[in-house]
Order: C-alpha cells, then structure tokens, then sequence
C-alpha cells in the first residue's frame, strides 16, 4: 500500500504524471493535451486544451447510474421544511432555470450575481450557470447594501438571482431590500433580477426588471439546455474575499483544474464514494460550501445536504440536537462544519448528542480557523468518530493541510491541521530573509512553491496584477505563494497555525479585513481614527474591536455620549458591510499608539485588548496611546460584564 509520503512526494516529483492519473476521476469532453501549462508563473494553466463542464462532472453523468438516488436535500431548521431531488429532479431544476438565464441573455463568460439564503435554488442557479460557461459569483446574504454594491460593480452581472428572504434564529431576514438598495447604489446594476419568492416577506417587483422564477419555472419546465463545452481554463466562478485592504477581491477559479481536484479530494482526503451522504453545515456565500456543499459531494456522486438554520436550531424550544436528528435520518456518513459550531454545541447539554442514532457517520472535518484542543477532544468524545482539522482558505478551494485517510489512515495531531497535501510544495519562510526554515519549531511563514495545484485561485478577478503583487511578491527575494499565515513544524512534518501574518481576522470561521471595517467607521461622521483588532473570543474564535478617536473629544469621555455613539457605530457598520463584521465592542481613546512612521500598532493594541505582554515598544512613538487602549478596554470590559 502506498504510504502518504510516497504519494505527495509524487505529486510533486512526478505533477504531471500525477495529476494526469487525478484528471481521469472526471468525465472530459475533449481529454487535455498538456496537464500543466507553467511557462508564464505565477499563472498556472491546468490540463490545457481539454473541454468539460462542471454542471455535467456533478449531474448529468451520474443519471445513468443514479437517476433515483437523492443527489440533494434542502433542509430549513428555520421555517421547518425538507426538500429531497433526486439526481434526475435536479437534472430537470437546474435544466429549468438554465433556460431561464438563458431566456434573460445570460450566454458564456457572462456573470450572474447569486445572493440567495441557503435553499436548493441557489444551487440549482449556481449549476445553472456553469451549465452555460457563465461565472457565478455568490455573494453571502449576510451582506449589506453598500458590500452588495460594491460586489456588482466589481463583476458586472448580466442578472442577479436572489430570494425574498432568509431566516435566522427564527427571524426573518428580508433580502429584496437589501438588494434593491445595492442596486440603486451599484453604478452598474444588471438589467434583470431573478426571484425565489419563498412567502416570507413581501416581494415587490420592478416591472421590467423583476421576475419570479415561479414564473419562469413553469414557463422553461421540460427545458434541455445542452451543458457548454468549456476550457480546462475556463472561469468557473469568482469569490470575493477579504484582504488587506478595503476592496474585496474577487478569487476567480478555472473549470477543469476546480473539477478534478475536489474529484480527488472526495477520494483521497474524505475517502468517499457516491451513494454516501455529505453534510456541510456552512453556507453557499463562503468557498467552503462552494466545494463541499455544492460540487465536491455531487462529483462524486453522493446526497448533499444543504441546511438552512443554526447548530442549535431556533423554534419554540431551541434544538442542539438537530444536526444528528439530520444525520440519523438521512444516514449522513461525511459531516464538514467548524469549530465555532462546535463550541456553541458544547454548551448545550451532552445527553443531546446521545438523543439519535449516529452510526452511519464515519468522520467530521473541521475548518476555517484554529481548532483548540479541549474541543476537538470534547466532539470527537461525544461521536465517538475521528474529527480531522484542515486548513485552507478561499484561494485554494480545497485543503492545503489535513489528513488523507483515503490514502493512509492517520489519526493526525491534535491542535494541527494535518500535513501537506498532495500537490503543495509548501514551504516555512522567514519572513525577513526570505529563506526556507527547514528545522522543527521555528516560526516562519507559510508559502506555497509554484504551480498552484489544480483547483486553486487562477488570478483575481480583472486584476492579474494584484494577484501576483499580492500573493507572489510580498517575501524578500522569493516568488512563492504567501498564505499569510505563521506556521510551525514539529520533527514529524506536522504544521501548526499560529495566526495570520496581516489584517485579517477570523470570527466564527469568517474571513474579514479589518481595514474594510476600519474603512466604514472611518466613514462616519463622528469618527477622527480608528484602529480595529481581532481579539480572542470563546465561542467564536476572535472577536472584532474598534478603537476609535471621536472627532469630537468630549464624546468619548461622556458615558452617555459614548455609549450612543458606539451604538450609532455599529449600526453604521451593519448596515454598510452586514451583521457579520459588526465589531462586539467599540471604546474611545484621545489618540491611538503609533510607530513614530507613522503606521499604526495594531499587534501592540491587540495584545492590551487580551491582557497579553505588548513585546518591543521602542518604536512607539508616545507611551500614552497604549495606555489610553488598555484604559478604555478596562472600562469597555466592566461595562460589558
Ligand atoms: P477563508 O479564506 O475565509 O477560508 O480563510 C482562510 C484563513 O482561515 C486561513 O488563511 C487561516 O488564517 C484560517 N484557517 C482556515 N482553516 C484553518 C485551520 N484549520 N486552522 C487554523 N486556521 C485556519
């Protein structure tokens, strides 16, 4: 048998021949020519001069064997409905509402904004468009106008699909709102609007612009639109994604690359076939549920589970035993959810998790930010099944580091995301020199030699040179990928996460910028500066802070004052970015710790605001502004205990 080793180091020595061998888990049209294309780094072109199309690889082709099976169940914990389609079912949805693009010019190459809660026709649109070579580009529904807007302009839609509303804790979210407001402030909004009136908030409609998919449903019923033969290369879709700086960047992924490499990680790293069933409990809106909601689980044949609701699920008599409840009735053997779930679950009572019959599951992974230690032993005690950390981010579509139990079984390392998989050449980098650390426990930062493998980000959106200024030449004399994250090894090649390198912080397993949230403060009127931190939160990982400097001195000083002004913040910030990068606390200081350069401290502020040793100080230009902050988050933490 081969050993994991073996198998990466061939993935690497060997990438052709390797990667020649993955292709053949999808279905071509036309087989490529050349595996990888690598003659213009950082631009890597995989399996060049072959044509496919995602939608058939994740339907069409499993209806000769799997017409009957359910290919995908849509669940809402929230207003208590199941959906179940079939492999054949699906194959008519999406065939419907690919005409119904169709029928609106959605052609190839053409974007379709999809912003839609977590029901089977944001799939159906999402396969939809790759049926016809159209990106789609989802937009979490989470979003506020000014972020929607700001997403439309940046891809440029011919149509936006969307819903009138989603729910949430058992409120009801209305969408059609939201998304009226981003189009009248969006510069360039699409002709059309495709709606899923769910008959949970009222659905006005702009003649001419508006549609309802009811209607054209019915209208495009027994519709076969023929799946577009793509490019390898071809853009499947763009993702936007938080950096640096204010403006999200829009990861935009091939076709055939995306295709064989979830391929083989349904293999290779989740060890599953078709037939089984997958249940990822994160949302459409983020890569997670792109790849292992939505295209991962289908490739391979299998039921996938799209849930629309909380881990403890809302109602009358709140429900943290849902999630088995699911898994029971539908014989869930792969669940994919992340550790801020997790933790919530934990402050539930155990028995719950005893209430159902969870035999059929085989394994939980677990991503998107830090697993800690008490609780991955806590649910891997409580399931009595292995849970597998892995890492990874919206650039990679699918694990940089895990466990590959299809390959070998490993039980991992608890507290590390696993090793390389196969096709990273991943590297730990010092950050100043730029060399390679080669020995155990030296902190460096971790890259990504080229070629990307087959799957990740091809370039940003209309911005090749932001892709590679960004992502390829932010290390002293090296052109590798930077992931922006601190890593260290141990002897055995085990990784180890130790935060990220720039802005950006991770609540609940979200990405977000936090200059974009320090953008919108900066925004508001009563605002002079603002510095905003992630600091460590129980439940969700991290937590967002806004340290701000009011223009107005007295505000910050006032009680009252200050206490309106947070409040009137944080509105600001939900109604520009959304609720989910509404920072947990707001506190006012005179003026905020600097280098004497001028550049803002914010390593220094986030170790005030968790109690931690600010470390060297000697470039702070005046010793008062820090303790200004721990002042202020003193107050800040009675006021809120
Ligand atoms: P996103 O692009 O939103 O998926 O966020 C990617 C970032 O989340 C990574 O760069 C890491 O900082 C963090 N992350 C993802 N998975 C893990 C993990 N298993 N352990 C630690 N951090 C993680």
């Amino acid at each position: 048998m081969t050993t994991f080793a073996d198998f990466h180091r061939r993935s690497i020595e060997e990438r052709d021949t390797f990667w020649a061998e993955q292709a053949r888990l999808i279905d071509w049209h036309t087989p490529p020519q050349q595996i990888c294309d690598w003659s213009r780094p950082p631009f890597a072109r995989w399996f060049e001069g072959g044509t496919t199309n995602l939608c058939h690889n994740a339907v069409d082709r499993h209806l000769a064997l799997r017409a009957a099976q359910p290919a995908l169940v849509a669940i809402s914990s929230e207003i208590g409905t199941e959906r179940s389609y079939t492999y054949e079912e699906l194959h008519r949805e999406v065939n419907a509402m690919a005409a119904a693009l169709q029928s609106l010019g959605v052609v190839r190459g053409d974007r379709v904004l999809i912003y839609m809660p977590m029901i089977a026709e944001a799939v159906f649109a999402m396969l939809a468009c790759v049926r016809l070579g159209a990106l789609h580009t989802v937009v979490f529904g989470g979003f506020a106008p000014a972020a929607l807007a700001a997403r439309i302009d940046d891809a440029e839609p011919r149509v936006v699909v969307s819903a009138d509303a989603g729910s949430r804790g058992g409120r009801v979210l209305a969408y059609k709102p939201l998304l009226d407001e981003a189009l009248q402030r969006a510069t360039r909004p699409p002709a059309q609007v495709l709606l899923v009136d769910r008959g949970l908030a009222p659905l006005p409609l702009q003649p001419g612009r508006d549609l309802l998919w009811s209607e054209l449903r019915q209208a495009h019923a027994d519709a076969v639109v023929p799946c577009e033969w793509v490019d390898a290369t071809h853009p499947s879709y763009t993702l936007y994604t938080s950096g640096t700086t204010g403006r999200p960047k829009g990861v935009q992924r091939d076709t055939g690359g995306y295709a064989v490499a979830l391929a083989a990680s349904m293999r290779h790293i989740f060890d599953a076939r078709g037939g089984q069933t997958f249940f990822c409990t994160s949302d459409i809106g983020w890569v997670v549920g792109h790849s292992y909601i939505v295209y991962g689980p289908l490739i391979a044949g299998m039921t996938t589970l799209v849930y629309e609701g909380l881990p403890v699920a809302a109602g009358a008599t709140p429900d943290p035993a849902v999630w088995w409840r699911l898994v029971q009735r539908h014989g869930v053997t792969h669940m994919f959810s992340a550790p801020t779930a997790i933790r919530v679950l934990r402050r539930q009572d155990p028995e719950h998790l005893k209430r159902y019959d969870i035999s059929s599951l085989r394994a939980l992974w677990l991503a998107g930010e830090p697993l800690d230690e008490p609780t991955a032993r806590w649910i891997q005690d409580a399931l009595g099944v292995p849970v597998v950390d892995n890492y990874w981010q919206t650039e990679s579509g699918w694990p940089i580091m895990t466990i590959a139990n299809g390959v070998e079984r490993s039980a991992g390392r608890i507290g590390s995301p696993g090793v390389p998989m196969y096709g990273y050449d991943l590297r730990l980098i010092d950050e100043a020199t730029g060399q390679d650390l080669q020995g155990a426990g030296q902190k460096g930062v971790i890259a990504i030699e080229g070629p990307l493998p087959p799957g990740c980000m091809q370039t940003v959106w209309r911005d090749d040179e932001r892709f590679v200024d960004t992502y390829w030449k932010s290390l002293p004399g090296r052109f590798v990928y930077n992931t922006f994250d601190w890593g260290v090894r141990d002897e055995d090649g085990y990784y180890f996460i130790l935060g990220r390198t720039d802005d950006v912080i991770n609540v609940a397993g979200h990405r977000l910028g936090t200059r974009e949230i320090e953008e919108v403060l900066a925004g508001h009127a009563g605002v002079a500066e603002v510095a905003v931190v992630g600091v460590a939160d129980a439940v969700k990982g991290q937590a967002a802070l806004a340290v701000v400097v009011p223009r107005d001195a007295a505000a910050g000083g006032d009680p009252a004052r200050a206490a309106a002004l947070e409040a009137e913040l944080l509105a600001h910030v939900g109604a520009q970015l959304g609720a989910i990068a509404r920072p947990s606390r707001v506190v006012f200081v005179g003026l905020l710790p600097k280098t004497r350069s001028g550049k803002l401290l914010r390593r220094a502020i986030q170790a005030v605001c968790e109690g931690r040793d600010t470390g060297d100080l000697s470039t702070l230009e005046d010793p008062g502004a820090l303790q200004q902050v721990r002042e202020a988050v003193g107050r800040g933490l009675t006021k809120t205990l």
